[in-house]
């Protein structure tokens, strides 16, 4: 992976200085909503405007996007505003489309990323086209899948690619509407570093108001971009209404980020690195002694012929840990989390100790 040569997604005249920031509507809905929305957005100097003209919905009977009658429209955008445009594309009957029509972006969405033939049907009718293409992360958390969907684009000919964290689905849904779990994308990174990520607060949080903390967070992460949702009168939005904001208020968030120099180490940065390391390296050596006596316990167990598996020690240990944990200002979902591994691997410890004969 690691020797793709990528291309950066930059496009003539887009400033390379983070976020690059793509912004328009879910969806094209007319063509005065797709034209007012971007005049706003090229007045508060967005250079590259979204609209999905084909939206893939959960359920039939939606807004299933407006279709190719809508592609007219996003030229109109570009030959107006001198944005680039760019929309989500599923078949390849959507490809010829949007090539057709001039579209300068393409996006693959979550759904259609998690499904492989859907995937190398788009690659293949992308064949000998140099186009920027982004790729949502599948809607299961599956990094290699979402790899799998650059290698099969790269093995295309695509070298300008680019990756879009969109969250993941989940059954219980709780602040979220698609959870982060930032640390796929950060794997991501270190797979391909040189492929740019963007961030889609959008649908990670499916509220406009955690729009403005998870696009600093990305930033944060050193995301080189953020795909935002924008729409002249969001509530009126045929979809995804409540996590779309007006132009002004895009700006207004955008104004507010706080980017960060992500080149500068300095001393003070590496004595605090060179503390971590050490830390880790005790926490490994106390992981190292858990475990050894955990597999003490295991013999004990075995002599005595006590099931490895003891749920009310196991619960208390959950409970009073986070406690403590919380008093320690840790978090305490992160205390159970961890040590919910531990205790899995401290399972494992004992059933080798007890099946050794
Ligand atoms: C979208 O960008 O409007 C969209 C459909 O997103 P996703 O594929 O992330 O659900
Ligand atoms: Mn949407």
């Amino acid at each position: 992976m690691e020797q793709m040569d990528l291309q950066s997604i930059l496009l003539p005249g887009i400033d390379p200085k983070r976020p690059i920031v793509i912004a328009g509507p879910c969806s094209a809905e007319s063509e005065e909503q797709v034209m007012d929305t971007a005049r706003e957005l090229a007045s508060k100097g967005i250079k590259i405007f979204r609209a999905g003209i084909w939206k893939p919905r959960t359920k039939p009977g939606g807004f299933e996007g407006i279709g190719v009658i809508g592609l007219p429209w996003m030229k109109r955008v570009k030959e107006e505003t001198g944005m680039y445009v760019a929309t989500e594309v599923a078949t390849k009957d959507h490809v010829f489309e949007a090539l057709k029509a001039g579209i300068d972006i393409l996006w693959i969405g979550a759904r259609t990323a998690a499904n492989p033939f859907a995937v190398q049907e788009i690659a293949d009718a992308l064949k000998g086209v140099d186009i920027p293409v982004l790729i949502k992360n599948p809607v299961n958390p599956d990094l290699e899948l979402w790899i799998g969907a650059f290698q099969r684009l790269y093995g295309a000919g695509i070298k300008r690619l680019g990756a879009i964290h969109r969250g993941f689905s989940s059954y219980d849904k709780k602040i979220y509407r698609n959870l982060p779990l930032w640390h796929i994308p950060i794997e991501l990174r270190r797979r391909m570093p040189n492929l740019p990520i963007f961030c889609d607060p959008s649908h990670i949080g499916g509220k406009r108001e955690l729009i403005a903390p998870l696009c600093q967070q990305a930033m944060d992460l050193n995301f080189d971009g953020l795909i935002i949702e924008s729409h002249r009168d969001p509530d009126a939005a045929w979809s995804d209404a409540s996590q779309q904001i007006t132009p002004d208020v895009l700006d207004y968030v955008l104004n507010l980020l706080v980017i960060r120099d992500s080149t500068q180490t300095t001393e003070n940065l590496s004595e605090l690195r060179k503390q971590i390391d050490g830390i880790d390296e005790q926490l490994l050596e106390l992981l190292a002694k858990r475990m050894r006596v955990s597999r003490e316990i295991g013999v004990y167990k075995k002599e005595h012929n006590m099931p490895v598996l003891q749920s009310p020690r196991y619960s208390e240990i959950l409970e009073k840990r986070s406690n403590m944990g919380k008093q320690m200002d840790l978090n305490p979902e992160f205390i159970k989390e961890m040590l919910k591994e531990i205790h899995e691997e401290s399972v494992r410890q004992q059933m080798i100790v007890m099946n050794e004969k």
